[in-house]
């Protein structure tokens, strides 16, 4: 009896315990889904909107920090939270575009119809387009590396999460008023801080074209290796064509972007006997913690790099 008694209250304590795991399992999946569930495509359009949305919003960034948004390979976790997802926000201006790897997920997720909630967070900008034989009248991304362009993907945020949640308007309304006049302030330091390199000196070099954007907000001459990321490495002819405007015009600054592989600007600075300046940020923040973990903070960490590899 006394055997079996024991075993009965172990029972009672076991499904007790088993109970409260599973309320609470129930009610933090209450909790989250209460939320809106958001999809991003890329890190910085992650960090734009986590911004704006607040606590009000449940994230979950496709390309992950550090990855090349212009090609990703999607996981199932993806497609799940693409499924899900009560708005989903992507670049546009082509960069979204290789392997067509965005537009396979929206059809996989049902959100490719007209009713979809899916937003153009470059909506408003105004396109700048490759230069590249073959390529000419595409698109070029890069629009979030002039700040001016940033405030538009902050307000775009703010508009799409109000038309999808008008109970919490407000707050969206007032995180993006903040957000965007830091954005405001880090432009106008931006525009100070760069008027201070000689005009002569505002020229550099990168992997892949990503400055066009960034070149007409702040007035520098900005070179390629490749123009857009659906290329990983530099052609031998690239390379060469690279050295040989390096060696012309006596470019100082070549900088390594963090989310591209270094051998090819390795290749050019060893060819040229130019240093590399140091890296700057272009298609990804940093990982948490690190370097440049917010848009504001990579953009911050661009204006001080690229002033000091230019102006000594
Ligand atoms: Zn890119």
């Amino acid at each position: 009896m006394r055997k079996s008694t024991k075993f009965f209250m172990i029972s009672i304590v076991l499904l007790f315990i088993l109970a409260g795991c599973s309320n609470n399992d129930n009610s933090d999946e209450k909790t989250s889904h209460d939320k809106l569930q958001v999809v991003t495509t890329y890190s910085i359009l992650y960090d734009i909107v986590k911004n704006v949305g607040g606590d009000k919003i449940e994230l979950h960034s496709l390309a992950p920090i550090g990855s090349n948004p212009h090609e990703y390979e999607t996981l199932p976790l993806d497609a799940q939270k693409a499924t899900d997802a009560d708005v989903v926000f992507y670049n546009g201006l082509n960069l979204e575009a290789g392997n067509s790897w965005f537009e396979k997920l929206m059809d996989t997720a049902g959100k490719s119809g007209e009713s979809a909630p899916v937003y153009k967070m470059s909506k408003g900008v105004e396109p700048m387009f490759l230069t590249t034989e073959g390529k000419e009248g595409e698109e070029d991304p890069h629009a979030w590396l002039d700040l001016q362009n940033g405030i538009k993907y902050a307000e775009n945020a703010r508009d799409a999460l109000i038309e999808v949640d008008p109970e919490n308007a407000e707050e969206y309304k007032k995180n993006a008023e903040e957000y965007t006049s830091q954005l405001e302030v880090l432009h106008q330091e931006a525009l100070d801080q760069y008027s201070k390199i000689p005009k002569e000196k505002r020229v550099f070099v990168t992997s892949e074209g990503a400055f066009k954007y960034f070149s007409k907000a702040y007035d520098f001459q900005a070179e390629y290796i490749w123009e857009i990321n659906q290329e990983n490495q530099g052609t031998p002819s690239q390379i060469t064509q690279v050295v040989d405007k390096i060696n012309d015009q006596q470019i100082q600054g070549l900088f390594l972007e963090t989310s591209i592989d270094a051998r090819s600007m390795e290749t050019v600075a060893r060819e040229t006997g130019m240093d590399i300046k140091g890296k700057v940020f272009t298609d990804s923040i940093g990982k948490p913690g690190e370097d440049g973990d917010t848009y504001i903070k990579m953009m911050q960490w661009n204006i001080d790099t690229i002033l000091s590899g230019l102006i000594d």
